[in-house]
């Protein structure tokens, strides 16, 4: 517990509380395929964040009125568990969810070919198991893989971190304690190209400090991308098609 006129040094060394470099992000962990009755799952760490993400769809669309002629609609819907934060918190939708909910469709809508399914629906369920701040940022990625996974038609993954300002410096992803004492946190969301489809700022950035934010959380976007990627490629890749009827012991080639 820090007392009121001590002031907490974000830095020793150069390096952050949890003995990271201003520019490095948190450990990752992903894990894709994970539940077995969703079309496509992906669990997912971003340092003390723990998220799933269960993709449906494309379905048919319940209330119909929903329903869009010429393409898909896309829902999302961001739920952290009451047990995932240091104070419980109050089972259901409140502001933030509905906003979390909103900004991440939005950031993982432009990149899903919705034309390819008309009058359907694709559902994105994200739960927040454990949250250490950057759980809307970790909720877009698994996501992005849980849809990729689900086999919807997609231009590209989408990638999403943020960056921070604490003690004037400006860092990659914050965690909790250096987004709640910091000065400022910037989430986005890219494409593999660098398209921008999330940016949210919360607290003052300098014109010069947003831009060294910015810079810094699309190189963040862009390591976490390759690890998506090799998530994705490793585990289509060792679900390979059988070379030739001798590979599936047991099964007639006709069965194959
Ligand atoms: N948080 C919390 N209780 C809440 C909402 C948030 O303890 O009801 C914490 C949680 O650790 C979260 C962090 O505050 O990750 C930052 O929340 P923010 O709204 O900035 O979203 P996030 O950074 O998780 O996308």
């Amino acid at each position: 517990m820090i007392g009121m006129d001590e002031k907490l040094s974000f830095f020793k060394n150069g390096v952050r509380l949890d003995g990271r470099r201003p520019d490095e992000l948190r450990p990752i962990k992903i894990e894709v395929g994970v539940l077995a009755r969703a079309d496509g799952s992906c669990y997912m760490e971003m340092g003390d964040n723990k998220v799933i993400a269960a993709v449906y769809g494309p379905r048919e669309v319940h209330p119909r009125h929903l329903q869009e002629a010429t393409r898909a609609i896309v829902r999302y819907r961001y739920n952290m568990a009451s047990f995932s934060v240091e104070e419980r918190k109050r089972p259901g939708p409140d502001r933030r969810s509905n906003e979390v909910s909103k900004v991440s469709r939005e950031a993982l809508e432009p990149v899903i070919l919705t034309s390819y399914f008309p009058k359907s629906v694709v559902d994105v369920f994200v739960e927040v198991l454990q949250a250490d701040a950057g759980t809307r940022t970790a909720g877009i990625n698994a996501a992005s893989v849980a849809l990729a996974d689900a086999g919807i038609p997609m231009k590209s993954l989408i990638s999403s971190c943020a960056a921070g300002k604490v003690d004037g410096e400006i860092v990659l992803d914050p965690m909790k304690i250096e987004d709640n004492l910091g000065e400022a946190d910037v989430p986005i969301a890219m494409t593999p190209n660098g398209d921008i489809t999330l940016l949210q700022m919360d607290g003052r950035l300098t014109p010069e400090e947003f831009r060294k934010a910015l810079t810094m959380a699309k190189a963040g976007c862009e390591q976490i991308y390759e690890i998506q990627r090799k998530v994705l490629v490793d585990r289509y890749s060792s679900m390979d098609e059988p070379e030739s009827c001798d590979e599936v012991e047991g099964l007639s080639e006709e069965e194959i």
